[in-house]
């Protein structure tokens, strides 16, 4: 039942973020169609010819990496436990949500330096770290900032991702009912996102902290332990 809710979400995330990745993928196309009508001018020199059908080929390398992303979130994942190196699992989560943070003039802000790396499904992860992200942007209806960071607590052997938003926030009560299926505030949410990421990161033995102030803003401290070995990189 759970698996099938997650899948529910999973799909409605997948369907509007497809919205922002259409829009996405026009752009370069767009480009792609306007150089090829320069390059079949036959007056057309040998050092432009070139230097066109090079950002012919960027454009479309361009959009195939914003629908391999896109595919890679759709395609339904055997569940497989691997060491998650956390900064290219944020710095990719990130990068599929920039095209939905463009289009609500949300600016993302990564500070990743000090590195780690847990144990988990990569996909589910990235799923849990994708939903906490749409949220915030959902939270910025007028644009804002979302910070993604991550600390190394070397004593405790953890690491804190934080995920903040400058968005409209939430009551005590509100953010009491995080976690709880088919809460939600939005006129089409599913009240499922937030119970994804709680069982997540509850099956990687981590937990979450959530502060949250109306009118201002949320954070999500999530803290999980390191693996044992070749845990940090600085
Ligand atoms: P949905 O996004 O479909 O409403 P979720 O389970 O993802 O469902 O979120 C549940 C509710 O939690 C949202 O409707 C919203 O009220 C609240 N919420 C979650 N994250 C934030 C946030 N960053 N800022 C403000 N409210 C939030
Ligand atoms: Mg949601």
């Amino acid at each position: 039942m759970q698996d099938e809710i997650i899948q529910a979400e999973k799909m409605k995330v997948v369907s509007e973020i497809a919205a922002s990745v259409a829009h996405e993928v026009r752009n370069p196309l767009t480009s792609v169609r306007g150089f090829i009508q320069l390059l079949s001018d036959p007056a057309l020199g040998d050092r432009k010819r070139q230097e066109f059908s090079a950002i012919t080929l960027e454009e479309l390398d361009r959009a195939e990496a914003i629908i391999s992303d896109y595919l890679s979130l759709a395609k339904p994942q055997i569940e497989k436990l691997e060491p998650i190196v956390l900064e290219e699992a944020l710095a990719k989560a990130s990068q599929i949500l920039s095209s939905y943070a463009n289009l609500q003039n949300v600016e993302i802000v990564t500070d990743l330096k000090s590195s780690a790396t847990v144990y988990g499904s990569k996909s589910k992860f990235r799923q849990a770290m994708i939903n906490i992200g749409k949220n915030a942007i959902e939270a910025m209806p007028g644009g804002g900032k979302l910070t993604l960071t991550s600390a190394v607590d070397d004593h405790a052997r953890t690491v804190t991702i934080t995920i903040a938003d400058t968005g409209i926030g939430m009551s005590e009560a509100q953010v009491n009912r995080l976690g709880a299926p088919y809460y939600s505030t939005k006129d089409k949410g599913t009240g499922l996102g937030t119970m994804v990421i709680f069982s997540v990161i509850r099956g990687m033995n981590g937990q979450i902290d959530v502060r949250s102030k109306e009118g201002a803003g949320t954070a999500y401290f999530i803290t999980l332990p390191l693996t044992q070995r070749g845990e940090t990189r600085k």
